[in-house]
């Protein structure tokens, strides 16, 4: 398999249509909010009430807010070539979705399913629930459920899948980072080594720099939104998956 187009994004893909960054930015979620108290497992229960109104909170953000240039340009070039163009996103908003990507691999999970910590079972809900201390799992009756995303303290279990594919992509691809301060996922999961030979064209674009990625496993690097770079970007995936 080769020529395939490979999005890998995080927050700043969404921060132009209104969603605070995790990090970055006057608004980042975490100047406002502890991680360790309403996004970790081991704290979930304990403050439950201002982790469910944290969640309800997001979920309402999320919904008003719209797909942006850069989201919809993966997904138009999704349907100029089907089946070479992958989605993968840090975010658990649904912004690619609803832009009209197909196949978004959500890393950390979405606001479409709720987890039943006591027998595993996870089911989809409404996006426009309201997660309330009433909640409990169809299956098994119990109310150790939460929001189906990942929080700290809990296994990510499309990792290894992650690390696996990135390892096997080759010369011909092309992987495109947006927004992500890969304080959470190492870069070099996925800008990393490749099994065989050349690693693939590899492109950056975060509003500013950041200290921690080594910028030259990158081909190319962009300082600056993504709304105003999305087009000069689209048009380097283009020109080479039609010079192959
Ligand atoms: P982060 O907040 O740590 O980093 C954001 C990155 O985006 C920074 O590198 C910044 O330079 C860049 N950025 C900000 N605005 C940008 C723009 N307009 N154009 C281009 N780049 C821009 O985010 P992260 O690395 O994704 O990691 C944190 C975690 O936060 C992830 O696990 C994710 O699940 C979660 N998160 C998700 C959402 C969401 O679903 N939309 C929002 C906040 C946080
Ligand atoms: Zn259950």
């Amino acid at each position: 398999m080769s020529g395939r187009i490979v999005f890998f994004t995080g927050a700043g893909v969404s921060a132009e249509s209104g969603i605070p960054t995790w990090r970055s930015g006057d608004d980042g979620v975490w100047k406002t909010e502890d991680p360790n108290r309403v996004c970790n497992i081991n704290n979930y229960f304990k403050c439950h009430d201002e982790a469910l109104a944290f969640y309800n909170q997001r979920q309402e953000i999320y919904s008003k807010c719209q797909p942006n240039a850069a989201h919809y340009a993966v997904a138009q070039l999704q349907r100029e070539f089907p089946n070479d163009v992958y989605c993968i996103t840090q975010n658990v908003d649904d912004l690619f979705e609803r832009a009209g990507c197909v196949d978004v691999d959500h890393l950390h999970g979405s606001f479409d399913t709720m987890k039943c910590l006591n027998c595993g079972n996870e089911w989809d809900i409404e996006k426009t629930k309201i997660y309330t201390k009433s909640d409990y799992c169809p299956e098994c009756k119990s109310n150790k459920v939460k929001p189906g995303i990942i929080m700290f303290g809990e296994n990510a279990p499309k990792y290894t899948q992650l690390i696996d594919f990135c390892y096997n992509l080759n010369a011909d691809d092309t992987v495109v980072v947006i927004g992500t301060s890969f304080d959470v996922i190492p870069y070099q999961w996925v800008a990393g080594k490749v099994k065989h030979g050349e690693p693939p064209f590899r492109i950056l674009c975060n509003l500013e720099k950041n200290y921690s990625i080594s910028t030259w496993v990158f081909d190319k690097v962009i300082y600056g939104k993504i709304t105003e770079h999305i087009d000069e970007i689209v048009q380097i995936v283009k020109e080479r998956k039609l010079k192959r």
